[in-house]
C-alpha cells in the first residue's frame, strides 16, 4: 500500500462525508490528521497479505511423540474487515487438529489467524483459509476451525440485529469423516 495515496483517498472520502460547500475540499480541524491515521490503520488491518503462513507454521516434532489426542485452542480473538463494506468483523476462532507426528507452537495458531484476518474477508473464506493452511503446512490427520463473529455491517445498518453471531466451520480429514472426532471437536468448540 502506498500510504500517501491511501491517505489522499481517505481525504476525498471525508470531503464527501463532511465537506463544507463554502470551502470545497477543506477538512475541518478535527479531521486534518485523520487521513494519515486511517491509512496507517488500514496498513495494519491489511498486513496479512504480506504474511507467509509457511513461515509461521514451521513445525517441530519434539514433544510430538505419542500425541494422539486432539489439540484444541479455543476462543482465539479475531479482528477482520468484511470485503463488502470494509466494516469490522470480530469474534473468536477455535482451531483443533489431530497431529500426525508434527505439532506447532500454540501461539502460532493465533498468528495464523492474523495472516488471513488482516485482509478484506468474508467469514466463510477466512474459516476455510485457516483450515487449509493447517492441512497444507502441518499435514494433520484432521483439522477443524470454528469462527463465531459479529459483523458491524449487519449490526449497525438495516435490521440492526445486535448481538447476532455468525458461526462458520471448516472440517478437514478425520474431523470431517469420523463422527467421533467430529463430535468431539464440535463439542469442545461450541
Ligand atoms: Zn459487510
Amino acid at each position: 500500500m502506498n500510504r500517501d495515496q491511501a491517505a489522499e483517498s481517505v481525504r476525498q472520502l471525508l470531503v464527501q462525508i463532511e465537506g463544507r460547500p463554502e470551502e470545497v475540499g477543506k477538512l475541518r480541524e478535527g479531521l486534518i490528521e485523520t487521513p494519515d491515521r486511517v491509512a496507517k490503520a488500514w496498513e495494519f488491518w491489511t498486513s496479512g497479505y504480506g504474511m507467509d503462513p509457511a513461515e509461521i507454521l514451521k513445525t517441530f516434532e519434539d514433544g510430538a511423540e505419542g500425541v494422539d489426542e486432539m489439540v484444541v485452542v479455543k476462543d482465539i480473538p479475531v479482528y477482520s474487515h468484511c470485503e463488502h463494506h470494509m466494516a469490522a468483523i470480530f469474534g473468536t476462532v477455535t482451531i483443533g487438529y489431530l497431529p500426525n507426528k508434527r505439532i506447532v507452537g500454540l501461539s502460532k495458531l493465533s498468528r495464523l489467524v492474523n495472516v488471513y484476518a488482516r485482509r478484506l474477508q468474508v467469514q466463510e473464506r477466512l474459516t476455510c483459509q485457516i483450515a487449509d493452511a493447517m492441512v497444507e503446512h502441518l499435514a494433520p490427520l484432521g483439522c477443524g476451525v470454528v469462527i463465531k463473529a459479529r459483523h458491524m455491517c449487519m449490526e449497525s445498518r438495516g435490521v440492526c440485529q445486535q448481538g447476532h453471531h455468525t458461526i462458520t466451520s471448516a472440517l478437514r480429514g478425520v474431523l470431517k469423516t469420523e463422527p467421533d472426532a467430529r463430535n468431539e471437536f464440535l463439542r469442545l468448540a461450541m
